[in-house]
């Protein structure tokens, strides 16, 4: 693991706030009829536009800009011709590179009027993120921040996918250590002050199985149910994680409790 200079995570809060300005940007756009080519458009154009560059494109071949996953799709959509429409759910991930450090967030947006109960998960799977970010604190471990997560998204009935996890982020995109949002309080690795992770909830409405697409990227629930997505970049500090992104942005485009 490595621990970062109070420079390095200057330039990672940099990345980080403007990948949590791009998905604000978004936020004005995602209504039904747009496509997810269209908002991969929008916020390479913006992210450009910021002086940065698009972190996730070209990444392992990756062709977008934004991993854009909708209802059943977890996470690593591919933008393209889909057409949003009323009552979906979308995953956006976006991620930055600049002054040779990343930036990576991820929120999903509800297109039009979603139902109640996916709403909720929505909404639980935003409260989770919170829950792990209070545990990312110096001298706690890693499953303590899993540990959290996991406690608070079982107790509305939900589950936590397991194959896939958060990870530390600083001159590349995925560092040491993983940070997976299940575990036991008091297990895995010391968080030092210093370490900067991305803590990354991906939260389904019904079973935890998930498996991947023919297109060899997107991962999509095993029975079709919906999954939500909520990521940060914080840095572990002594008392209180530094909380490096932000959906503030969001939540003075989308209005408080827009879930
Ligand atoms: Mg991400
Ligand atoms: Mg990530």
């Amino acid at each position: 693991m490595e621990i970062k200079s109070e420079e390095d995570i200057e330039h990672l809060r940099e990345n980080a706030l403007i990948v949590s300005r791009t998905l604000a940007e978004l936020a004005k756009h995602v209504k039904p009829g747009i496509t997810t080519g269209e908002l991969d458009k929008i916020a390479e154009d913006y992210i450009r536009s910021e002086g940065a560059l698009p972190g996730f494109k070209g990444y392992n071949g990756f062709p977008g800009a934004l991993c854009i996953s909708v209802n059943d799709e977890v996470v690593h959509g591919i933008p393209g011709n889909r057409v949003l429409k009323n009552g979906d759910i979308v995953s956006v991930d976006c991620g930055t590179s600049k002054d040779g450090y990343y930036g990576d967030s991820a929120y999903t947006f509800s297109v039009g009027e979603v139902k109640p109960e996916v709403r909720n998960l929505l909404k639980v799977t935003r409260e989770s993120l919170m829950k792990g970010i209070e545990a990312a604190v110096a001298g706690k471990r890693i499953g303590d921040i899993g540990s959290a997560i996991q406690e608070y998204v079982e107790n509305f009935g939900f589950s936590v996918v397991r194959d896939l996890v958060g990870h530390g982020i600083g001159r590349h995109l995925h560092e040491k250590p993983d940070v997976p949002n299940y575990g036991k309080r008091g297990t895995g690795s010391k968080l030092p002050e210093g370490l900067t992770i991305c803590i990354e909830p991906m939260i389904n409405l019904g079973t935890r199985s998930v498996f991947q697409n023919r297109d060899g990227w997107t991962i999509r629930t095993a029975d079709g149910k919906p999954s939500a997505h909520f990521e940060l970049t914080v840095a572990v500090k002594k008392e209180k994680a530094d909380v490096l992104s932000t959906f503030r942005y969001i939540d003075e485009v989308l209005g408080p409790d827009h879930f």
